[in-house]
């Protein structure tokens, strides 16, 4: 399906935000937000927001972009392009991820600023949504020379992130190394240098990071697809996983489900796709990846088509990698019990349709992903407490709060009769829309 862009979003469609997209497959949508807006609509009707509240959420609050140049460890001057989409901040500071890849774009960040919004709401956390980025591969450049960009994009940000306005955390691309260049550049642009720590989080421990943060996003993925078996009375121990991507999201779902003896028939990334009929070791997978930068030349398993990754015989398909992942080409092929979001958006419009008629499950990505920013909260907490909390009470936590989410989701899914992605949408918009109505929109 090629859908009009320009049709759904008249407002903010502009033609250069798509500009330099990674690999846009032929006839497929690209333009993250239509599949954002689209999710929402469908929930707006499904419960009758408020109209006001609907028109309020309905854009960004802000959308920010700069060019900032480099000088690079070469000597030679390079200008980069860098996004910082803040949606809202109702509930609380915008949160959200920063990313380098070559193709975010700004109606990329616009959805995934979006979904932030919705999962800090789901997870009723005193957060707002944001998202942003540099278009870079991070890849072609030395770690050297990432520190360069990341510290200019933060002092080119400026006050425009704050540890009580806007608190960026790791995403595709990024990681602790980051978000630890990101504060001290911040705290020394500031005049309270000690007190802004939790300016950012996903930060490394001893700079100020929380116990479990690391592996939070893939742990919480994994309480959901505890959650999902304890309700569908199966036993996940000899269930067959596949994952796509295998960086920080998809490798640690990997390695922790396999302690419940899930075995990991297929995985791929931004290099090919591998399958092991016997199962891979995920430790040594996430080893080699952290040896070589890739699942390439990994001992082991037979190299697959894209095509057949996605119909790999499995119970769990998790993508964990990039959005848009699966249309109803890949849809139509699947042949698992549940798709797990990981990755924000991996699926789109189509693709969601022809997977719920095959009576395939979903857990969409607001709800599946949302151990990452549950846990970078606790690590703010932390830091405004001046406190360190052990890697179990970290852990319990975030298991409870996912597991709470997961029934409430349900729940709302057995009252109102819809689809999970939904019901969180719902469940998200009845905390903002409550928050507006007793706030207003002033003046
Ligand atoms: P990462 O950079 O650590 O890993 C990304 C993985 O995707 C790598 O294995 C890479 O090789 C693979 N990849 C890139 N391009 C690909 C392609 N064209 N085909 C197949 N694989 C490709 O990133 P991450 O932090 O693990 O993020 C992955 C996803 O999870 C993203 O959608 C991100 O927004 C989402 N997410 C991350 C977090 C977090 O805490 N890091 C939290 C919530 C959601």
């Amino acid at each position: 399906m090629i859908v009009n862009a320009k049709k759904m979003n008249p407002d903010t469609f502009h033609p250069t935000s798509l500009e330099g997209h990674a690999e846009p497959i032929e006839g497929r949508a690209t333009n993250l937000f239509e599949v954002a807006a689209a999710q929402l609509d469908k929930a707006i009707d499904a419960m009758n927001l408020d109209p006001s509240v609907a028109t309020a959420i309905s854009q960004p609050k802000n959308e920010l972009i700069i060019h900032f140049p480099v000088r690079l460890s070469s000597g030679k001057v390079e200008l980069f392009k860098g996004y910082r989409v803040q949606h809202n901040n109702i509930l609380g500071p915008y949160k959200g991820g920063i990313r380098f890849h070559e193709g975010v774009y700004l109606d990329e960040c616009k959805a995934l600023a979006a979904w932030m919004t919705w999962k800090t709401a789901l997870q009723d956390i005193p957060y707002g949504g944001a998202k942003g980025g540099v278009k870079f591969n991070p890849r072609d450049y030395s770690k050297e020379d990432q520190e360069r960009i990341t510290r200019r994009f933060t002092h080119a940000l400026g006050t425009n992130i704050g540890p009580e306005w806007d608190i960026p955390a790791p995403d595709m691309g990024t990681n602790s190394d980051h978000m630890d260049w990101m504060m001290d550049t911040y705290s020394n642009i500031v005049a309270d240098k000690q007190g802004v720590k939790r300016v950012v989080t996903g930060k490394s421990v001893p700079v100020g990071g929380s116990r479990g943060r690391t592996e939070a996003t893939g742990r919480g993925v994994v309480t959901c697809i505890e959650k999902w078996a304890e309700l569908k009375k199966l036993d996940l121990a000899g269930m067959t996983l596949a994952v796509q991507g295998f960086g920080n999201v998809g490798s640690h779902t990997a390695t922790i489900i396999s302690r419940r003896g899930v075995i990991l028939l297929a995985a791929g990334d931004h290099t090919g796709y591998y399958f092991n009929p016997e199962g891979f070791n995920p430790y040594r997978l996430r080893d080699h990846v952290k040896e070589t930068g890739s699942l390439k030349g990994y001992p082991g398993g037979q190299e697959i088509s894209r095509e057949e990754f996605f119909a790999t015989q499995c119970d769990i398909l998790v993508p964990a990698a990039l959005e848009l992942q699966i249309s109803a080409e890949e849809a139509e092929k699947l042949n698992c019990k549940v798709v797990v979001d990981a990755a924000n958006g991996p699926t789109d419009l189509e693709g969601e349709r022809v997977i719920a008629e095959r009576g395939i499950d979903i857990i969409p990505d607001v709800l599946a992903n949302s151990g990452g920013v549950v846990v970078s909260y606790y690590e703010w907490l932390q830091n405004k407490r001046s406190e360190t909390w052990e890697k179990d009470e970290v852990r319990a936590k975030l298991e409870a709060k996912m597991r709470k989410a997961y029934d409430r989701v349900i729940e709302k899914c057995e009252e109102l009769k819809v689809d999970m992605r939904t019901a969180c949408y719902i469940l998200a918009l009845e905390n903002i829309q409550t928050v507006y109505q007793r706030r207003g929109i002033w003046p």
